[in-house]
C-alpha cells in the first residue's frame, strides 16, 4: 500500500510542476487590482437575468462581463452549489448535499476551507461578511472561526435591509456574500414558468440595485467587484437537482474597473469559478489542494483565462477510491498515511 501511495505521490507532483509550468492568464495589472468582492446569490434564478425585464441587472452589467451558460456542480440542489462557489470544490469532492449543510451545527467539511477562510489566511485584519436568507450557508459553509460577520435573516426584504444597514454603518469588508431565496420559493411553489416566479425575479432585481446603489454610495465600488450568480435553475413546473438546461444552466455576471465590457467569457465555465474570480480579484492564492475553479477568459482586460486542473479530480477520485476499498477491508484510515 505505501508503494501506491508513493507512486501517487510522485505522479501528482510531476503533474503539479506540468501545470504550474503552463499556466497561463496571471497579469500583474489586473491580479489583486480590488479591495472588495461583492457576491450576490439569487437562489434559484438560473439564466432567467437575461430577461428584458431585468432592467437593474441589465443597468448594472451592461459594461460588465456575462455568462449565461455557467454550469452548476452535477447535483442541481442549493447545498452543493453554493458550497462549490464558496469553496471552488467540485461537489463530487466536498459531497454537500442540502442536509450536509445546514443539518449540523459544526463545518463537517471544514477540510475545504472557504474562500473566506483563505482571505482571512491572507489578510488576516480584512472584514469579512456573509450575510444570508438561507441561514445553512452560515452554518455548514462559512467558518465560524475566523470573525466573520454572520446574519442569518428573512425574508428577502429584511436580509437586503440587514446589508443595507451593516454597509451604511462603514463596514468596508474585503469579501461579501449573500443569497436570496424567494425566487427559489416561487419556483418550487409554481414553476419557473409561471407569473408569480417572473414577479420574484423582479423584485429580485430590485433587490440587486439597491444593494448595488448601496455599495456605490459608500464608495465601495471603485475598487470593486460586484459578482451576482445563482445556484441552480428550476423546470418550467418547478423543481431542480437533475440534469436539465433550466436546473444546470445559470448565470455569471461581474462588473469591476478591469472587466472586459460586454466579455461573455469563453467556454468550459463553472458556478464554482467565481471562487477563483473572487480571489484573483483580491490577489489573493487558493490553498485548498482539490481546488479546481478557474479564471475564465473574456473576463478580465489581458487575462486569457487559466487552465482548469482537471487532473486533480482525477487524482482525487482515485485516490478516494483506493481509500474505500481499503477501509471496506477492514483497516482503519490512519493505517494507509
Ligand atoms: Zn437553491
Amino acid at each position: 500500500m505505501k508503494k501506491i501511495l508513493a507512486l501517487l505521490l510522485t505522479l501528482t507532483m510531476l503533474m503539479t510542476v506540468c501545470v504550474t509550468g503552463s499556466a497561463d492568464g496571471q497579469n500583474e495589472n489586473t491580479y489583486g487590482a480590488y479591495k472588495h468582492v461583492f457576491i450576490i446569490g439569487i437562489d434559484g434564478a438560473g439564466t432567467f437575468f437575461e430577461k428584458d425585464y431585468m432592467t437593474e441587472f441589465h443597468r448594472i452589467f451592461d459594461n460588465g462581463a456575462v455568462k449565461y451558460g455557467a454550469r452548476t456542480e452535477t447535483k442541481t440542489d442549493s447545498g452543493p452549489n453554493w458550497t462549490s462557489i464558496l469553496t471552488g470544490v467540485s461537489y463530487f469532492k466536498h459531497g454537500a448535499e442540502n442536509g450536509v449543510v445546514s443539518g449540523t451545527q459544526e463545518r463537517v467539511f471544514k477540510k475545504y476551507p472557504s474562500i473566506f477562510s483563505v482571505v482571512h489566511d491572507a489578510m488576516p485584519d480584512a472584514e469579512l461578511a456573509s450575510i444570508v436568507n438561507w441561514g445553512a450557508v452560515n452554518i455548514g459553509i462559512v467558518e465560524d472561526e475566523i470573525g466573520v460577520t454572520e446574519i442569518s435573516i428573512g425574508p428577502d426584504d429584511a436580509t437586503v435591509e440587514a446589508i443595507v444597514n451593516y454597509f451604511n454603518e462603514g463596514h468596508s469588508p474585503a469579501l461579501f456574500f449573500t443569497q436570496l431565496d424567494e425566487v427559489d420559493a416561487a419556483g418550487h411553489g409554481f414553476g419557473s414558468s409561471s407569473a408569480e416566479y417572473e414577479k420574484a425575479m423582479k423584485e429580485a432585481d430590485e433587490r440587486i440595485g439597491i444593494i448595488y446603489d448601496c455599495l456605490e454610495e459608500n464608495g465601495l465600488l471603485e475598487d470593486g467587484l460586484f459578482i451576482v450568480t445563482a445556484d441552480h435553475g428550476h423546470k418550467e413546473t418547478g423543481g431542480h437537482g437533475r440534469f436539465s438546461k433550466l436546473e444546470s444552466y445559470s448565470t455569471i455576471a461581474v462588473a469591476g474597473k478591469t472587466v472586459v465590457s460586454g466579455g461573455s467569457m469563453d467556454n468550459d465555465v463553472k458556478l464554482r469559478d467565481i471562487a477563483a474570480i473572487s480571489l484573483y480579484a483580491l490577489g489573493v492564492e487558493p490553498t485548498e489542494w482539490s481546488f479546481t475553479a478557474r479564471v475564465p477568459g473574456n473576463l478580465f482586460k489581458d487575462v486569457s483565462g487559466q487552465t482548469r486542473p482537471y487532473y486533480r479530480d482525477i487524482i482525487d477520485f482515485i485516490c478516494g477510491g483506493i481509500m474505500w476499498i481499503y477501509t471496506n477491508l477492514g483497516h482503519p484510515l490512519d493505517e494507509f498515511f
